[in-house]
């Protein structure tokens, strides 16, 4: 099966090129002089430009089908200069050379558990991304879709198409006043983007400060730190279909966010690569203080004169102090989520263990601190040789050198085990396990 879109027309008798990338997705280039394109990127979400797609994808009247080659042949006329700070949206000369065989995957996850992907590719565009599709459709290989590796366990060699998502840039959607809009490629690193943000003063997100990883994967799990959520700051995301290459804009309802869950993690799972996040920020976004110890670490600052990177900084400080910096002890973060019950459920446990850690949630059910049961289990800190669990921060699982994914695995199986059994609470894994 090949992939259905991208599909590509021209306006009859002109110079005019449409590239059609999803149901409401199409690209439109207007030939400028003798060598330049004059690019629009169109989401027909209403008329009149609804109607043009459609116009488009029937090939009506004054519109032709073409090959992608003929469509190629006629782009590569002109310079293809007029997409600057589209966020990696097409780069035409997309094929399968970059793809690489064998490939150590060790240093590509922040676990650092030895792996090997039969085949790897980095794409850094929406077409590389399909091209990468086809090649694995076509060799009949599973897809592994990874970002900054930061959120996943590799049990075993890949045995499939290992696709980093590297696509970059950063493009402001609109100012208005106080509030800005900027969509970021997903393979920006989540971090440096935060910095981004915060040096041209587009508040919001910095509470989220130092959390790994890229930022295709954030809204997967919805990540969170510190009192805030990626979808307090989610405007939409594009992503691509496995299945027909289709472009298609999921907003904050679409995700279906809640804790550390998303669409892309349940119903909509290995169906869809994210290409581009766009968020919705503001310059006097109120500060978020209230969460953690971060008022404490602001202690030495008058009040008054608290900023929004004072607040990242906080959060680094408190974060680098209990967390261990994956470049210097492999982990991924919290390998367990944090338990919602019943206020039912919860009240028989508080029988037993009046002292249970728990934060009362908005909808009346209570989320259990897993760190603070598999403390009181006796697992806080406990080594297995080359690996354990964290001597400061039980929630995480870490790698001292020379384990196995499946190593890693059975500890955490042990942990959920032996929690379940004190405390009648099934712990859940927030890492997404690969290959188990
Ligand atoms: C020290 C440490 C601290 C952490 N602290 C936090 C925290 O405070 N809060 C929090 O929420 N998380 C935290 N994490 C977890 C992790 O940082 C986040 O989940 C992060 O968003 C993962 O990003 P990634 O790019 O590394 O994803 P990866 O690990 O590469 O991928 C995670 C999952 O998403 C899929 N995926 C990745 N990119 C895409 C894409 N573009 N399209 C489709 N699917 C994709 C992968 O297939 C995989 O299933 C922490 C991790 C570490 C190591």
């Amino acid at each position: 099966m090949s992939l259905i879109y991208p599909q590509y027309r021209a306006l009859k008798g002109s110079n005019t090129l449409y590239r059609i990338d999803g149901p409401l997705h199409f690209l439109e280039w207007q030939g400028l002089g003798e060598n330049r394109w004059l690019a629009h990127a169109h989401y027909a979400e209403i008329y009149p430009t609804r109607v043009l797609l459609q116009e488009l994808l029937e090939a009506k009247d004054s519109f032709e089908k073409l090959h992608a080659e003929e469509w190629n042949e006629r782009f590569e006329k002109r310079e293809a200069n007029a997409l600057s700070g589209s966020v990696s949206q097409v780069r035409v000369s997309s094929d399968s050379q970059r793809i690489r065989n064998s490939v150590d995957l060790t240093d590509w996850t922040t676990f650092g558990v030895p792996a090997l992907a039969k085949k790897w590719m980095s794409a850094t565009s929406d077409d590389e991304v399909r091209a990468a599709l086809t090649y694995a459709e076509d060799q009949g290989l599973p897809l592994l879709i990874m970002g900054g590796g930061s959120n996943m366990l590799l049990h075993r060699d890949w045995p499939g198409l290992a696709l980093h998502i590297g696509l970059k840039g950063f493009q402001v959607l609109r100012e208005n006043g106080d509030e800005v809009d900027v969509v970021v490629g997903a393979g920006e690193n989540w971090h440096d983007w935060v910095m981004v943000s915060l040096e041209m003063g587009w508040n919001g997100l910095e509470n989220l400060a130092l959390i790994p990883g890229n930022v295709g994967a954030s809204p997967m799990q919805n990540i969170g730190a510190y009192g805030v959520e990626v979808k307090d700051r989610f405007l939409w995301l594009e992503a691509i279909n496995i299945q027909t290459g289709a472009l298609h804009r999921f907003d904050a309802a679409a995700c279906e966010f809640d804790y550390r869950e998303s669409i892309f993690k349940s119903a909509a799972k290995g169906h869809w690569v994210i290409v581009r996040v766009a968020f919705s920020l503001q310059r006097k976004a109120p500060l978020n203080t209230e969460y953690g110890s971060i008022q404490k670490e602001l202690e030495g600052l008058p009040q008054e004169t608290w900023t929004h990177r004072d607040v990242a900084d906080a959060v680094m400080r408190i974060r680098s102090s209990k967390l261990p910096d994956p470049k210097e002890l492999g982990n991924a973060g919290s390998f367990f989520k944090n338990p919602i019950l019943s206020a039912a459920d919860f009240a028989a446990l508080r029988v037993q263990h009046p002292e249970v850690a728990h934060f009362v949630q908005g909808d009346g059910n209570i989320k259990i601190a897993a760190g603070w049961l598999i403390e009181h289990a006796g697992w806080k800190g406990k080594r297995r040789g080359t690996h354990g669990v964290h001597e400061k921060q039980a929630l995480v699982l870490v790698h001292y050198g020379g384990a196995s994914g499946k190593e890693i695995w059975k500890l955490a199986q042990d942990v959920m085990a032996d929690v379940f059994e004190k405390f009648g609470v099934q712990l859940q894994t927030e890492v997404n396990q690969i290959g188990l």
